[in-house]
């Protein structure tokens, strides 16, 4: 398997919520791309394992991925452990991905952080050629980290992603567990009515960034290099 891009995540449908609309456009373009679901997503209060894995395999449809897996690691704990590195790192080397999206590395689930942070060192892993590891050594060219879980952050760069976002935001409703049908009280559970608004808002206010209808913000650790700066994809808006 040669991937171009892989999107390693905590819970099936966080690569839903926070990127589906560049995996989407990626995928239209004729990229390979998948999905490294960490957990299976038990412990959530709506919905059981199994049926999270019938809606991932749905959206996976919708989004047009080439592969998808998930690792069964603990839901509500993955841990900063070497064996998960090692985990992670097995598959990078197995997918050999181009790009990697990682979430982003500080937040307010500690799966979500969590997964930016052991993602980043199973990258390097992956690359080592002395780590007892099966499968040849491979590095992902580059990691970026999708911010959409964590909006106070300013993206790098913004995915314009106006055409895919009716798929976007099909892909997000393949997992009926967890919304509710009506409104319901309480907000973890959007019900389906709201969350058209809620995802269209926050593509909205990243969209605007870029002069956009809608978008999904990113950020890199590296300085990206320019050689032209009157073709440099910048707008002043
Ligand atoms: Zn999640």
């Amino acid at each position: 398997m040669q991937l171009d891009i892989l999107s390693i995540v905590a819970h099936p449908d966080d690569t839903e919520l926070t990127c589906a609309g560049t995996v989407i456009k990626m995928a239209e373009g004729g990229y390979k791309v998948g999905v490294l679901d960490l957990t299976a997503g038990e412990s959530g209060t709506r919905g059981n394992a199994r049926r999270r894995e019938r809606e991932a395999a749905k959206a996976s449809k919708v989004m047009g991925l080439a592969h998808r897996e998930n690792l069964g690691m603990p839901d509500a704990g993955i841990e900063n452990s070497r064996e998960y590195k090692l985990k992670i790192a097995e598959r990078i080397r197995a997918l050999r991905p181009r790009t990697v999206i990682l979430p982003y590395w500080e937040g307010r689930h500690p799966d979500h952080y969590m997964t930016g942070r052991i993602g980043y060192e199973a990258c390097f892993l992956a690359g080592l050629a002395r780590v007892q590891l099966s499968g040849k050594p491979h590095r992902p060219h580059k990691i970026i980290y999708a911010t959409y879980y964590v909006p106070s952050v300013r993206p790098t760069f913004v995915v314009d992603i106006t055409a895919q976002f009716e798929k976007k935001l099909k892909a997000i409703l393949c997992y009926s567990s967890q919304f509710s049908p009506r409104g319901d009280m309480q907000n973890l559970f959007p019900a389906r009515t709201d969350l058209r608004e809620r995802v269209a808002s926050q593509a909205r206010h990243f969209g605007l960034m870029i002069g956009a209808r809608y978008g999904e913000p990113f950020v890199t650790r590296e300085v990206a290099e320019v050689e032209d700066i009157v073709n440099m994809p910048v707008k002043s808006i």
